[in-house]
């Protein structure tokens, strides 16, 4: 039995290893390989200085987990927040290699992260910063071996200085050793809404599951990055009701409908989202708990637990963000009969495009963006039936049925190709 009371569902690492052990309980896999698959394999810190605009010197952390390699290179973005540490980093490289398992594309897991406030940045000291950090773990990053991406506060320009850096420390142009990049360096078309597009297609089998009609239904969008902004946007124009929408300085609500543009075009122009006119300001406590049918928390970890699982009103949750419900959380919801689409499976698509994006790479190719959209919507929905055929068998959550789908697979890389030497 697990006891429960030894997690603490503020704490990311927490929640990924809870929720391995979980879906462990329900699986025949060896102790040993349980062992080894659950830790990262490996670990990179990195402190350096960072010159700022105004000529002051200060020193940065920054960290590369590669989480699992046995299924092939480590795979996962590199965040820029002030809440990165190295404990969210191994949870978040842990998320990739079983979202990479979960859409069965040959990838580990990996992420990178600095502990910095993007938002007080230039655009110089945020340029200066993602060359000295590439440069510091180019020596454990590579096209075979760790592929950087996007996550939150980076996005193609970062990407494209990450290109830069590692093709100087290689002395040639290497532009598969990342994904996400600009579509000038060799990135793939689909790969900026891929996340967003993912989510939507996952919504739709989700509502199909459920008997939920989507025509005109409401929804929730927690967070106005690539990821929720993009979300809001696809699903506006197929005539959803974007009744709540957030970012960092709070929600806005209005239950005749959003405009997500609209939203986004007044936040650009005031660095003000509350003072949109066409809404009421709430908090993002309040913004969760809306009355709709479709909530899609896309900001950061630890925002649906003991605390509010109760008052949540969706009927489907589609975790756009890593690690946005605690495991605690999960039995209320699935005790209350919401149905939760894990991140592992839902934000999925991102990955998955970058690996679109990697194959175009090797093999200096292009695809259209309608191949792109095509090959990506297979590989999720065989994935959701996959996992939800395991949820109805076994009468468990989407989530601990889309890990054991992930862990068996894992699991079974390492039996085949057993410990060394
Ligand atoms: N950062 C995204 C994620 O959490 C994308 C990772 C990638 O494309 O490698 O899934």
């Amino acid at each position: 039995m697990i006891d429960r009371s030894l997690y603490d569902e503020q704490k990311p690492l927490d929640m990924h290893n809870l929720q391995f052990d979980i879906a462990a309980q329900h699986l025949q896999v060896e102790p040993w390989i349980l062992e080894k698959i659950k830790a990262p394999r490996r670990e990179f810190s990195v402190r350096f200085p960072l010159r700022l605009d105004n000529g002051t010197i200060v020193h940065l952390s920054g960290y590369r987990v590669q989480h699992n390699t046995l299924r092939g290179p480590g795979k996962g973005g590199i965040r820029y927040h002030p809440q990165v540490d190295l404990d969210e980093v191994r949870a978040l490289a842990g998320w990739m290699t079983w979202k990479c398992a979960v859409v069965d594309i040959p990838f580990g897991g990996a992420k990178g992260g600095v502990t910095c406030d993007p938002g007080a940045m230039s655009l110089a000291e945020k340029e200066r910063l993602t060359r000295r950090y590439i440069w510091e773990i180019s020596p454990i990053i590579g096209p075979e071996q760790d592929i950087p991406a996007p996550d939150v506060n980076t996005d193609p320009q970062v990407m494209a200085w990450v290109v830069d850096t590692y093709s100087v420390f290689k002395g040639h142009t290497c532009n598969s050793v990342v994904t996400g990049k600009p579509l000038s360096i060799g990135g793939s078309l689909g790969r900026l809404k891929a996340t967003s597009q993912g989510c939507v297609y996952v919504m739709a089998e989700a509502a199909a599951a459920t008997g939920l009609d989507l025509a005109g239904c409401r929804v929730v969008v927690q967070g106005l990055g690539n990821v929720g902004y993009h979300a809001a946007e696809i699903l506006h124009d197929a005539g959803a009701v974007i009744v709540g929408l957030s970012n960092v300085q709070g929600g806005l609500y209005n239950p005749k409908g959003l405009d997500p543009r609209k939203v986004q075009a007044h936040f650009l122009a005031t660095d003000d989202l509350l003072s949109y006119p066409e809404a009421q300001a709430i908090s993002n406590q309040e913004l969760l708990e809306l009355p709709c049918e479709v909530l899609i928390p896309a900001a950061l970890e630890g925002q649906i637990g003991l605390g509010n699982a109760q008052r949540i009103q969706a009927r489907i949750i589609v975790e756009g963000a890593n690690g946005p419900t605690s495991p605690f959380a999960d039995d209320i919801l699935y005790d209350r009969g919401i149905f939760v689409v894990p991140d592992i499976l839902a934000n999925a698509g991102g990955v998955t495009v970058s690996y679109f994006e990697w194959v175009q790479n090797l093999q200096k190719l292009f695809w259209t963006e309608e191949d792109v959209n095509k090959k990506l919507r297979d590989i999720l929905v065989r994935s959701f039936k996959e996992v939800h055929d395991i949820a109805r068998k076994e009468k468990i959550n989407m989530r601990t049925a889309a890990y054991m789908l992930a862990i068996g697979r894992v699991a079974e890389a390492k039996r085949v190709r057993g410990i060394f030497p």
